[in-house]
């Protein structure tokens, strides 16, 4: 049976992509790397990794109805995955509202058979890819707002030099 790579993730707005983007250019410039293109910007709540066609048609069909508590998260700080030659902006600490979605979508994700991951819920947006520096630059631009309602559950299609990502539902805001 034919499977599809699958995440959860929240999607900036046009807005908030680019200043990420602006981000992203300021740290290159001590980290070097490449940048994720400015529309693939994400957060990821949670990877599903492979999941068979089938399931993933009932997540897609069944996410239109979840509701995400909003809430807020403040970008404010630069880290790096050094294993990964990862690059990202985060929250210095995880909102409390933040974890709940995750914990939330992860226990409705059990449900369906699928496993919590083992290690803790590190929100962050990867800006660089490749990085060449092992060592964040510590002063980020100006820390970013970033107010959700809504996630979106996205496929991620392997593709020769990297992957695409497509979008195959999303949650229904408050009074959606
Ligand atoms: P590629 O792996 O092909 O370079 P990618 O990392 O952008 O591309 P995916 O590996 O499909 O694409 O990952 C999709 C999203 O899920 C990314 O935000 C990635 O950081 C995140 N992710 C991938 N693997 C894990 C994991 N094991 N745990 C948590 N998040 C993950
Ligand atoms: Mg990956």
């Amino acid at each position: 049976m034919s499977t599809l790579r699958l995440f959860y993730a929240l999607w900036p707005s046009p807005e908030l992509a680019a200043s990420l983007a602006g981000w992203a250019e300021q740290a290159r410039l001590v980290s070097g790397g490449r940048p994720m293109r400015t529309e693939t910007l994400h957060l990821t709540l949670a990877f599903l990794g492979p999941v068979d066609s089938a399931l993933a048609d009932e997540l897609a069909a069944a996410t239109p109805a979840r509701r995400l508590t909003p809430g807020d998260v403040t970008l404010d700080r630069y880290g790096v995955f050094s294993r990964q030659r990862i690059l990202w902006a985060g929250p210095a600490e995880t909102p409390p509202c933040l974890q709940h979605a995750h914990d939330d979508l992860w226990q409705w994700l059990s449900g369906y058979g699928l496993a919590p991951p083992t290690q803790p819920f590190r929100p962050h947006v990867t800006l660089l890819r490749n990085i060449t520096q092992s060592h964040p630059p510590d002063d980020p631009p100006a820390a970013l707002a970033w107010r959700y309602d809504r996630m979106v559950l996205v496929a991620s299609e392997s593709l020769t030099g990297g992957s695409r990502y497509r979008i195959v539902a999303q949650s229904r805001p408050l009074g959606g």
